[in-house]
């Protein structure tokens, strides 16, 4: 060891000119799909590449000089270079359009706002599916040429860095990034300034610098406080992802959507439709409303305004997931703000009341009064959502309420493995590519020869089995295990004898994800692994919220389970679950286990990234399996009655958990050929890809936001702006001189139809309404027909209009004649809402009255 200080000089590799172009393509997050730009990279120096866990901006500060000036010389080497720049310079110049694909209206801009962005591991501004799903959106969007930019943060930290120790226990590691090692640049305002913003909290003005990042050809802005004109407290704010307390909390929250408002505008963005993905950026909505009044609008026309061109994605299952704060803590940071919004403190504290809690500001309920088009991010959780946020509108039923769903989807090019894309290049042609979302396209899968299929499968799980090892063996190492006992362990995970039937569970351990429902009955699970012949193989890996003590004991059974005698080799844990990992094991695994509680799991979509990957799902028929599950391309665990208590749920799903998988799953694999594979499982796997990529691809989830909201959120924020806001301050107008009547609106029987009638035949129905200051072409009158056994439950009973044929004394008399197009015994209901041509949704303003 030698004394004396140490003093540290960088020296940076010089790009031979040859290879100039490797820096931009470093500088922009397609490589995080584009797997010929990864290989690339790798390829210059492979061991260096999985040292700097596949950055590429770090990989060429510290890849030698000499492998450069190699590689510039290497004709091999040059023909790939070249041949990623043509694919990177035709993506960036006109990324090609998908079949049936309308190019999308001039002027127009989506703005997307997120806390987390999950793009690349080696990007760690992410924590897991919401991360995910929002980089996945930010691809899509990409993909399809949309005018679209995203808005989130640059953490310093990040979300944690994760080991295992010898006992079971999480180790937290937070480890500050350097922002010249990620694929970020400061962004520019149009003059030519580096992009700063400011927010207001109590007492100062916090700052906030704003990075650009690409992803494709959108650009993705970043919002950073860790600058020296901010106090120590104020840096940490975009240190790491939902660390710290409800302060830290709330100012992360006011710093996404006012600063991040702000930095749009400070760019020299201007957008056309906002979408707040999950309720922490929902804040946006009140700095849109403060500009609004600041040009002279009125409070109320300006969240009409304002909502008409707002997107508001929700993805927490339960009521408690939902963001909020305290009256007295959204009053202290809030005390310099509502007053710029023209209103009294009740009426600001009012657009995120509790309905259930009065005294509490509620983010879900901010962004659903914020905005007119709602969706949950599956059709279960859609109607979960719907009942959670039902006294939003009040009087609306929750099957009736605005709240929508559209169905999470992966992005195919990221999760995809190579091996497959090849295969499908030979087989199908490459613009299986430009067929993401078309359904018919994929049954040619059928068309693969069952042999090269399964021989992909068995190399990815080679690859996976590979990974699995060096991970273990080095976190063994750390934990300073004995050799012996690591033979042990990885007796199964052997590359050499992949026919070993491998099952992966990985994702965040939060308790109702119940990633010990497989160790419920022990002995059960002793039996299905027990067989020599039939080998079987769990491998476990994810994170605990730091904070989420439950989350940590949930690691340690694993943990245990995997030490028991009986079970070691057969149940892995693995530490440090990040999209790399998430990339190997959900191509590498035979079967995708998950059994979560039902109906906690919003979407998930991990399963997606193995369907698509011909792994087949094993799960709790919830989330997007509920769509996704069709009795051909997995196995389903149909979720315990309602009314059986936890720990009865956990008993049936377990029990029918073990039953799938020694008489189904195991059966199915085993029942190998001369080949060697098991013609039955291929045939799963084939259906699980024909099924689950057009259905589940983030293309088809992105087109569904551009034609169910994207598209009309842009017409009606033009339509409500136009000619100095005329609309939106009408309907303001009209919503308060509705709300001041409404309840003097009543309804009763004029004429009703005889009770028999022969088909064809029309019924004359007559209700005299009494409308309490209201005019008749304020409100529709409205009959619901359908089947007496279905006319409660049905969601889409057949409606039929009124007329109003005649003013009475005090009254308005509404007919309706009705020639019903169904025979047998019906039911119908009669109901009377307000009615404006402006309005988005026919119920957003919740009222209804019933007969
Ligand atoms: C896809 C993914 C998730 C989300 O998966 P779920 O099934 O929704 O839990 C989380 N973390 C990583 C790293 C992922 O790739």
């Amino acid at each position: 060891m030698k004394s004396g200080n140490m003093f540290s000089i960088e020296v940076v590799p010089a790009i031979p000119r040859k290879l100039s172009r490797l820096e931009e393509l470093a500088g922009n997050l397609w490589y995080s799909w584009d797997r010929p730009t990864r290989s690339l990279f790798a390829q210059l120096h492979p061991k260096l590449w999985s040292v700097v866990g596949h950055n590429p901006k770090v990989f060429l500060r510290r890849v030698d000089e000499q492998r450069l000036q190699d590689a510039a010389e290497n004709p091999a080497f040059l023909i790939q270079y070249h041949r990623v720049l043509a694919s990177y310079d035709s993506y960036q110049n006109a990324p090609p359009m998908l079949e049936g694909q309308e190019p999308y209206p001039k002027g127009e801009l989506i703005a997307y706002f997120c806390a987390e962005f999950g793009l690349h591991e080696s990007f760690p501004i992410y924590s897991g599916g919401l991360g995910i799903l929002a980089g996945d959106h930010c691809k899509a969007a990409s993909d399809l040429n949309l005018p679209f930019v995203a808005v989130g943060f640059l953490y310093r930290q990040g979300y944690f860095t994760q080991q295992i120790d010898a006992d079971g226990n999480q180790v937290v590691h937070y480890v500050a990034a350097d922002f010249d090692d990620l694929p970020v640049v400061p962004a520019m305002t149009p003059d030519g300034r580096e992009a700063q913003v400011s927010v207001e909290l109590p007492g100062r003005e916090v700052h906030a610098k704003v990075w650009q990042a690409r992803v494709g050809h959108i650009s993705l802005y970043l919002l950073d406080t860790d600058l020296e004109i901010n106090s120590e407290a104020d840096r940490n704010i975009t240190y790491q992802l939902y660390g710290g307390d409800r302060h830290m909390r709330i100012q992360q929250e006011i710093l996404l959507g006012v600063g991040g408002a702000r930095a749009l505008e400070a760019v020299g963005q201007t957008p056309t439709v906002w979408h707040i993905n999950e309720g922490h950026a929902a804040f946006l909505v009140l700095e849109r409303i403060r500009k609004l009044v600041a040009e002279g609008l009125d409070f109320a026309a300006a969240l009409e305004a304002v909502a008409a061109n707002t997107v508001f994605t929700t993805h927490t299952p339960v009521p408690a997931g939902h963001d909020h704060f305290d009256y007295e803590m959204v009053m202290e940071y809030f005390n310099h703000f509502w007053p710029q919004l023209n209103v009294d403190a009740e009426r600001f504290f009012d657009l995120g009341r509790d309905p259930d809690n009065h005294h509490v500001f509620n983010m879900t309920s901010l962004a659903v009064r914020g905005s007119r088009y709602q969706n949950g991010v599956s059709r279960i959780h859609g109607q979960v959502s719907s009942g959670i946020c039902r006294k939003l509108w009040p009087q609306i039923d929750p099957e009736d309420n605005p709240m929508d769903y559209i169905t999470n989807g992966v992005h195919v090019p990221t999760f995809l493995a190579l091996e497959w894309a090849e295969l499908f290049d030979r087989h199908l042609g490459g613009e299986w590519r430009n067929h993401l979302h078309d359904p018919e396209f994929w049954e040619r899968i059928d068309d693969i020869p069952d042999q090269q299929f399964w021989s992909v499968r068995l190399s990815l799980k080679m690859q996976l089995l590979y990974s699995i090892c060096h991970r273990l063996s080095a976190q063994h190492a750390r934990n300073h295990g004995s050799e012996a006992h690591l033979d042990r362990l990885l007796k199964y995970c052997d590359t050499d004898n992949p026919n070993v039937l491998t099952i992966g569970f990985a994702r965040r351990f939060a308790t109702y994800k119940r990633a010990n429902l497989l160790f419920q009955n022990l002995d059960w699970l002793r039996e299905i692994t027990s067989g020599k012949e039939r080998p079987v193989l769990f491998i476990f890996a994810g994170k605990a919220h730091p904070a989420d003590a439950p989350g940590h004991d949930l690691i340690r059974e694993v943990h245990r389970v995997a030490n028991m005698p009986e079970f070691e080799g057969k149940v892995l844990l693995v530490e440090g679950y990040d999209l790399g990992l998430a990339r190997r094991l959900v191509a590498g695994a035979d079967v995708w286990l998950n059994t979560p509680v039902y109906p906690m799991e919003a979407s998930g979509t991990s399963g997606m990234k193995a369907g698509i990957n011909g792994t087949l799902n094993l799960s709790v028929l919830d989330g997007w399996w509920g769509e996704g599950y069709d009795g051909s391309n997995g196995w389903a665990i149909k979720p315990a009655p309602d009314h059986f208590d936890d720990a009865a749920k956990y008993r049936e799903d377990a029990r029918t958990l073990y039953e799938i998988l020694q008489d189904r799953v195991m059966p199915a694999f085993y029942s190998q050929n001369k080949m060697g594979y098991s013609p039955q499982w291929v045939r799963m796997a084939k259906r699980s890809m024909a099924t689950i990529i057009p259905r589940f691809s983030a293309t088809r989830q992105v087109r569904e936001y551009v034609s169910k909201f994207y598209l009309p959120a842009g017409r009606q924020g033009a339509r409500y702006a136009d000619k100095g806001f005329v609309a939106a301050k009408t309907l303001a107008a009209w919503k308060a001189h509705v709300l001041e009547h409404w309840s003097g609106v009543s309804m009763r029987q004029v004429e009703m139809p005889p009770k028999r009638i022969g088909f064809g035949r029309t019924v004359r129905i007559e209700v005299a309404v009494h409308l309490g200051g209201l005019k008749a072409e304020d409100i529709r009158v409205e009959l619901l027909l359908a089947r007496t056994s279905q006319i409660k439950t049905s969601t889409n009973p057949v409606p039929f209009l009124f007329e109003c044929k005649q003013v009475l004394d005090n009254e308005h008399l509404f007919v309706l004649e009705m020639q019903p197009e169904l025979c047998g015994k019906l039911s119908y209901l009669i109901r009377a809402y307000p009615y404006h041509e402006l309005l988005t949704h026919p119920h957003e303003m919740g009222l209804m009255a019933w007969l």
